[in-house]
């Protein structure tokens, strides 16, 4: 019996054409649900029903909660897969849809809640037994003084953060004590005028961190997995560009540690679902930064790696199944690297949207491709540049480098500007094949290559 008769799929692109494959491979039927610009969507024409929900901009779109709710009522459908991104976090949406009799695919409201707010995650972490960075352990107050010394007990350079803050937006370092109370006062109004929110919250800067972080699963039955972890630490400006399971040189004794962790967290708070804990790490040591309780871009390395269908589980326990297997039956074996292919432009890397003249995926032994764009397809200008994911598997890190290679090389994207030749020289880079480098490494190659 499949898990649900009907899931409405409340996404785009590359993520919303993997939940759609998920869904047809468990023999449930599906409904997309689409703005007017993404009529031509791969998934869209492949669902069994669509329903258009609004114009191109997100607002009032694919975050246009009363049309969704409207959509699902129209077509029956019992359950909704937010993807990333849009609504995945959005606690208020996944009260909306159970208060109206469907299924939200992610963990519960109050958790989503819990974990939106950085200072109540890093709290609720903290007492779970998961290692923070050094910081104010809740918001900063008024009194300067005090945040003063906060920051010298801490030590310089500190990191101002904002509890609603994300994507990379709403932190501020600070390197010297006269410089502290302005970059407080500056990323409260940044805060304020971004997020609603103006709370504020003081890490320790951790200078050369690597971005490792570990997938777990849930189910309402009291089972928690880990999946082990992934690296993510070649970034540009926050926003992830390779990720990599596993992240080379961590012992399966510290994968085991870290993962009892994050399990244990989970058990402690109820979590249910698919979800990734994110760590700096430096030294030996993690450092809990924070939780997303969603699918997450990168989590084909771990799928690679594990064998195991991540959307496929998240619908799986949504429906109330318990997880099918338990920590002793994962095995981790290979290694799987992700490239993030973006159209935009090479130079100042803004997207740059336009129509896909040809595009040939490559394939092969290890080679996995996921991407919603075809000969043809017009890119619209209204949503992130991401226009698929290259992901090689081998039995060595060494061997998917080289299976990597190849598959850039032979990938033909003809009309549009993507970041395909940055992961070519990426791929040949001799701190790259290293592996293990820190989340500033890619920002400072770049600087090199005279970008
Ligand atoms: P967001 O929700 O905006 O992604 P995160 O808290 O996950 O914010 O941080 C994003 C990135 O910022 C991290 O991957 C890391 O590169 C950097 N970062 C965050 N906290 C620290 C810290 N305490 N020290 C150094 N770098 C940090």
């Amino acid at each position: 019996m499949p898990p649900f008769k009907k899931i409405l799929i409340a996404n785009r692109g590359e993520i919303a054409l993997r939940i759609l494959r998920a869904c047809q491979a468990m023999d449930i039927r599906t409904v997309a649900a689409h703005s007017t610009v993404d009529r031509n969507l791969k998934h869209v024409g492949m669902a069994d029903e669509s329903v258009c929900i609004g114009p191109p901009p997100a607002g009032e779109s694919y975050m246009n909660v009363p049309a969704l709710i409207a959509a699902m009522e129209v077509t029956d459908a019992e359950a909704v897969h937010p993807g990333y991104g849009f609504l995945a976090e959005n606690a208020d949406f996944a009260e909306r849809v159970e208060e109206s009799g469907f299924v939200f695919i992610g963990p519960r409201a109050e958790t989503i809640r819990l974990m939106g707010d950085k200072v109540s995650a890093i709290n609720a972490m903290r007492q779970a037994g998961v290692p923070c960075v050094p910081g104010s352990n809740g918001a900063l107050d008024d009194d300067e003084r005090r945040s003063v010394r906060l920051a010298e007990d801490i030590g310089f350079p500190v990191l101002i953060k904002a509890a609603a803050g994300g994507c990379g937006r709403g932190m501020r370092v600070v390197e010297r004590p006269e410089d502290l109370l302005k970059a407080i006062d500056l990323t409260r109004q940044e805060a304020r005028a971004g997020f609603g929110d103006d709370t504020v919250y003081m890490e320790k800067y951790l200078t050369n961190p690597r971005h490792i972080e570990i997938q777990v699963l849930a189910d309402g039955h009291g089972n928690v997995v880990h999946l082990g972890e992934r690296d993510c630490s070649m970034q540009r400006r926050h926003q992830k560009v390779i990720e990599e399971a596993p992240a080379p040189g961590i012992t399966p004794e510290q994968r085991e540690q870290i993962g009892r962790i994050c399990t244990e967290a989970c058990q402690r708070i109820g979590y249910l679902g698919a979800g990734t804990f994110e760590f700096l790490f430096e030294e030996g040591n993690f450092y809990f930064i924070e939780m997303n309780t969603r699918i997450q871009v990168e989590h084909p390395v771990t799928e690679c790696i594990t064998g195991i269908d991540l959307v496929r589980a998240q619908v799986e326990i949504a429906a109330g199944r318990p997880l099918p297997f338990g920590q002793s039956d994962i095995r981790f074996s290979g290694h799987a690297i992700e490239c993030r292919i973006n159209a935009e432009d090479p130079e100042n890397f803004l997207p740059r949207p336009g129509q896909v003249e040809a595009f040939h995926a490559p394939g092969g032994p290890g080679i996995r491709v996921d991407s919603h764009i075809y000969d043809g397809y017009r890119i619209p200008p209204n949503y992130d540049s991401l226009i698929g994911k290259l992901i090689a598997y081998a039995e060595s890190r060494e061997a998917a480098i080289a299976r990597m290679r190849v598959a850039l090389d032979e990938m033909v994207l003809r009309g549009v500007v993507s970041n395909i030749p940055l992961h070519q020289k990426l791929l040949v880079d001799s701190g790259f094949v290293r592996g293990g480098s820190n989340i500033h490494y890619l920002e400072k190659l770049l600087k090199r290559l005279g970008r």
